[in-house]
């Protein structure tokens, strides 16, 4: 039998309701379990798709967030890796089948039998399903759980959990570093993480945008260059200039102008899930120039504890703007707008209040 607790937490009742309190209930920590007090929790576009209804399969009540971080407040009996008081995280997943190929090579993320994500997944330990951060507090087994270095404030970590492993995994993979030239599509949550650790692994970094009010903010981030992509004359000059593009656009648009901009044997990584199919890309320029159209989506445990680690070292967090619990519908309309600089981060001690 396992043992549960009331939480409280912020949760929508259906796709069209407006976040509000709820209470759900949390196990008690098995034996290999870490039970962490949540202080902090990023806003992730995949928060609103899923509280919405906007992507299929959505269990009401809805309990978003999936960028945690907090302090262990108790662990099972099992547990060798974290104690009481710890500063941790939790990301996208909170369990995997940890049998399978994908899973005995530390990806997690890519289970063969499905990963078990943070809120909307099915719930091994208590039946119905998972509920994510907008909570006061989580269970979840210490292999699933991240360390928080010190040196990083919680707050500005957060969004690393899913924002910057988003990014991280697909550079790294894709062999960013000195001598090569990279591509960031789309300055929001994922792209400014995109332009600071590609930055930090040594590659030279163009900010592709819409828009060129961006341009300032972009080098401020680490950017060594702009490209404004409504720019006809500027996006020839560009063409097959870079290495990598990651690209964080969500929204319907047309692959073949950025791998226009590739050099032979460039690599176009997709990091957004668009609301439909996009148009085909031109095979004949694939082709010609030996491109790969690639995908790839956040990143496995042992991972998104080397990104902190990296982080740490570097000193990068996102920038953020802090929230209370009940401003969280007033952000998502924001986030609809592109009005935050880069990651909403709830104040989870504003939870009692709200
Ligand atoms: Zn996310
Ligand atoms: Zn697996």
């Amino acid at each position: 039998m396992v043992t549960t607790v009331a939480t409280r937490a912020f949760a929508a009742q259906s796709p069209t309701s407006p976040l509000g309190p709820h209470t759900i209930e949390r196990r008690e920590p098995g034996p290999h379990d870490v039970k962490i007090d949540i202080l902090y929790c990023g806003v992730c576009h995949s928060d609103l798709h899923t509280a919405r209804g906007e992507w299929e399969g959505t269990k009401y009540p809805c309990v978003p967030g999936h960028e945690i971080v907090g302090k262990v407040v108790a662990v099972g009996a099992h547990v060798g890796r974290y104690k009481v008081g710890d500063r941790v995280g939790v990301g996208c997943l909170v369990d995997s089948c940890r049998e399978c190929e994908s899973c005995k090579a530390d990806l997690e993320q890519y289970c063969y039998n499905g990963n078990v994500g943070t809120y909307n997944s099915r719930d091994k330990h208590l039946g119905g399903y998972t509920f994510g951060g907008y909570s006061a507090s989580i269970t979840v087994d210490e292999h699933f759980v991240l360390t928080i270095p010190d040196n990083l404030p919680l707050d500005a970590a957060a969004p690393l959990l899913c924002a910057g492993i988003t990014l991280y995994s697909p550079l790294v993979h894709w062999h960013a570093g000195p001598g090569k030239k990279v591509g960031i599509v789309g300055l929001g949550g994922l792209g400014h993480m995109g332009v600071k650790i590609a930055h930090a692994l040594g590659a030279h970094v163009t900010m592709i945008t819409t828009t060129p009010a961006k341009a300032e903010d972009a080098r401020k981030l680490g950017a060594d260059a702009v490209l404004i992509s409504t720019d006809k004359a500027a996006m020839k000059v560009a063409e097959k200039s870079l290495d990598l593009i990651m690209n964080t656009v969500s929204a319907t648009h047309d692959y073949n102008a950025y791998n226009r901009l590739l050099r032979v044997d460039g690599a176009h990584v997709l990091l957004g899930v668009p609301p439909t199919d996009m148009p085909a890309p031109a095979v004949g320029r694939m082709l010609g120039n030996r491109l790969t159209l690639a995908g790839s989506t956040i990143g496995g445990i042992k991972e998104t504890q080397e990104m902190l680690d990296f982080c740490a070292k570097h000193g990068i967090v996102c920038d953020i703007e802090t929230i209370r619990m009940d401003q969280i519908n007033e952000a998502y309309e924001r986030m609809l707008r592109s009005d935050v600089k880069y990651r909403f981060v709830i104040d989870m001690a504003t939870l009692k209040a709200a």
